[in-house]
């Protein structure tokens, strides 16, 4: 069954709520196509091989967690940047981007998503006002050692996590945040977590863990991010009926 663009863009808008976040990139439809939606693609980022392989599969919305039109960067379509957007006003595919509103949710949202994927018990957020908080806190079911709670990670993510030892201490309370987070670390520390969880890791990120005795994990940018976009794109087939496919662009950072 098909359904208007703008009616999925509100659909998703009611849930999302981005009028609540001050984000780096806009929210929502970036680039319009065709106006019914019959098929949605989803994945993380809006890279090249994501477009070709929506085109390939006849889709007439991409959903992602990273679009286009990032604050600071070169405004003008150029280079790869219109050969990306080219391709889909050419194929008349609509380009649907959430960013900060899709690490918040607290359901469908990247660090909801990667919290029930690890077995946490959610205890709040990194942020006060838990609504919008970009991080999430919680709890083990039984304390782990470092090494332990990397091999469950591994595990579900299928991917090696870094592991930085911050002592010698096991991980009963965490904290994470999906993505370029690291530089939360600081905030993680101030909630006195036994370990916080990122997607990458900084030069410093390592000498904060070890000096202030906290663990740090960065489980991939990527790995800990493409979850959010696929339950959002599941829950449109259960509230509009849309189809959804989602393509996974391997990415090792
Ligand atoms: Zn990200």
């Amino acid at each position: 069954m098909s359904i208007a663009l703008k009616k999925l863009i509100d659909t998703v808008e009611q849930t999302l709520k981005p009028w609540l976040f001050k984000d780096y990139a806009p929210n929502g439809l970036q680039v319009e196509g065709r106006s019914e939606i019959k098929k949605i693609v989803s994945g993380v980022t809006a890279c090249k091989a994501l477009l070709d392989g929506a085109i390939a599969a006849d889709a007439d919305a991409i959903l992602v967690h990273h679009g286009y039109f990032w604050r600071g960067e070169n405004a003008c379509l150029t280079g790869m940047k219109r050969r990306r957007i080219g391709q889909l006003i050419k194929h008349d595919i609509s380009l649907i981007a959430y960013h900060l509103p899709l690490d918040a949710h607290s359901d469908l949202g990247n660090n909801a998503c990667l919290g029930r994927l690890l077995g946490f018990d959610i205890t709040g957020g990194m942020d006060a006002d838990v609504l919008t908080s970009i991080g999430l806190t919680g709890q083990l079911e039984k304390p782990l050692s470092l090494k332990s709670l990397g091999e469950r990670i591994q595990q579900v993510l299928g991917r090696t996590p870094l592991l930085i030892e911050g002592g010698s201490h096991e991980i009963k309370t965490v904290a994470w945040c999906t993505g370029g987070a690291q530089g939360y670390i600081e905030k993680a520390f101030a909630l006195d977590v036994d370990a916080y969880i990122s997607g990458e890791i900084s030069e410093q990120t390592t000498h904060f863990a070890r000096e202030n005795g906290i663990h740090y994990i960065a489980a991939g940018h990527h790995a800990t991010e493409r979850y959010g976009v696929q339950a959002l794109g599941e829950w449109l087939v259960t509230t509009l009926g849309v189809e959804h496919q989602f393509i996974d662009i391997d990415n090792p950072a």
